[in-house]
């Protein structure tokens, strides 16, 4: 079974249990499950010798009984079908937490774009929107930048597919340059959203000893959920788009960031490291590697790191069957998506407050939503404007998702995915 598989696999089968649970009929949960809409296509490509090279790309509409499907759309060696479709999957879930009224969707092609030159990932991007062209729009289906994709590749896309379709239509596609219709506050989005979502948890402090703990261990302790935030310690495991902001934001917010890594090791400092100042570092070195004043851990090291919050921030299934029983942390906010497997959720669920990638990721689409209301509209608005709202509506979806996991004793993650449902379920005619 590949990896995309296995992924397509473990989304279903949680919405199936989830569904169940609910007592939903057979055909429901196939409503949910199946997808809408599977477009598969092969893009011919001219490269910069003359000669054709054919791309698989996809794009999947899995739901959209909240909305117009929404979702990015990745380029990676890897991508196949199930992957997107599975991404598809949990976008509709994602959406729904987040409480946007949007259904799910992703695209994928099947390439490595590091080894295009610039004209040629220009032609593969325009040929992808003109293969979409046809069943996207604003209040169709809504793509954005995924894995691989940036700003630049939503602009070549936005004019292929106005050129295509005779309309300027600024609220068809998200991520784009600020420059012709992007919202402020997006870069930075995620890491806000989840920073948003931490503290939040964090004030429920007086019924954290409400949530399940572990007998032995006693691993949530109240005590660390103090007024202050200074002494609460994280670690964050990947320094790109994600990982940066998130500890950008949360320093400045008075955490203490004790460890931060990239995909070349990582640093560990107990006195507290500033990011801005990692930030610099690693742009005149390549890595946050031989920082000063820190010692240097591996990316293993520090996902078992004894702190507070681990905030995996890079890749999915990097907490497994092999190391959660090493894992210390008290609260995990999954920034990254899919960071730990089925079998690490299932063991580590009792004894960690683990907020779901659903929930602690969702800035970025929320703020991609908050950029559609605005290029609908004609009217943007300031940075400062799109961070409150933010902050209002990533609270709003986490108090929901708090509330049933409190009043059914379920995790967060389950509790998650059946707010979800309803939300769904109930937007179904
Ligand atoms: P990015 O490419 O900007 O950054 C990834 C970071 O991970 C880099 O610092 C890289 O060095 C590091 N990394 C790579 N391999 C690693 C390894 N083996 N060990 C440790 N670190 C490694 O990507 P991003 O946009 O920050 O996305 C990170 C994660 O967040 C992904 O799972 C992505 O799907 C998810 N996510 C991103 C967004 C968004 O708005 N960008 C939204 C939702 C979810």
């Amino acid at each position: 079974m590949n990896a995309g598989q296995k992924m397509l696999e473990s989304a279903q089968a949680l919405i199936k249990k989830t569904a169940q649970n609910l007592k939903l009929d057979e055909e429901k949960i196939k409503r949910l499950i199946e997808p809408e809409y599977i477009h598969e296509f092969a893009l011919e490509v001219q490269m910069d010798d003359g000669q054709k090279k054919v791309f698989k790309g996809w794009r999947v509409q899995h739901n959209s009984a909240l909305g117009p499907y929404k979702g990015g759309i990745r380029f990676h060696p890897e991508t196949v079908r199930d992957e997107v479709q599975a991404l598809a999957t949990l976008m509709t879930i994602k959406c729904a937490v987040a409480g946007l009224p949007y259904g799910g969707g992703k695209g994928g092609v099947a390439v490595d774009p590091k080894i295009l030159s610039k004209s040629e990932l220009e032609r593969l991007s325009r040929e992808y929107a003109k293969k979409i062209a046809n069943f996207i729009g604003e209040d169709i289906d809504v793509p954005a930048p995924d894995v691989n994709t940036n700003p630049q590749i939503i602009a070549w896309m936005i004019d292929e597919y106005q050129k295509i379709k005779g309309i300027k239509s600024p609220a068809t596609f998200t991520g784009k340059p600020v420059s012709i219709g992007g919202s402020l506050g997006r870069n930075e989005a995620t890491g806000r959203g989840g920073l948003f979502v931490l503290q939040a948890l964090l004030e429920k402090r007086d019924l954290v000893s409400c949530l399940p703990q572990s007998k032995e261990t006693g691993a949530i302790d109240v005590k660390l959920l103090s007024s202050s935030f200074q002494n609460i310690t994280i670690a964050v495991q990947g320094f790109g788009n994600v990982g940066y902001y998130f500890a950008k934001l949360a320093y400045e917010a008075g955490f203490k960031i004790v460890a931060l890594s990239d995909s070349r090791g990582g640093i560990y400092n107990e006195k507290g490291l500033d990011p801005i100042k990692v930030m610099e570092f690693k742009k005149k070195t390549g890595t946050v590697q031989d920082y000063k004043n820190s010692k240097n851990i591996t990316n293993e090291e520090l996902l078992e790191l004894k702190v507070d919050v681990l905030v995996p921030a890079a890749l999915e299934n990097v907490i497994s069957q092999k190391n959660a029983k090493n894992i210390q942390a008290k609260i995990i906010l999954e920034l990254a998506n899919g960071p730990l497997t089925d079998e690490a959720f299932e063991f580590l669920k009792e004894k960690v407050i683990i907020i779901p990638d659903v929930l602690a990721n969702s800035g970025g689409v929320t703020v991609s939503y908050l950029e559609w209301v605005q290029g609908k509209q004609g009217y943007w608005w300031g940075e400062k404007e799109v961070n409150q709202k933010l902050k209002e509506m990533i609270v709003r979806a986490f108090e929901a998702i708090w509330e049933k996991s409190i009043t059914k004793k379920m995790s967060l993650k389950q509790a998650a995915f059946e707010v979800a449902i309803e939300r769904i379920v109930s937007a179904m005619v």
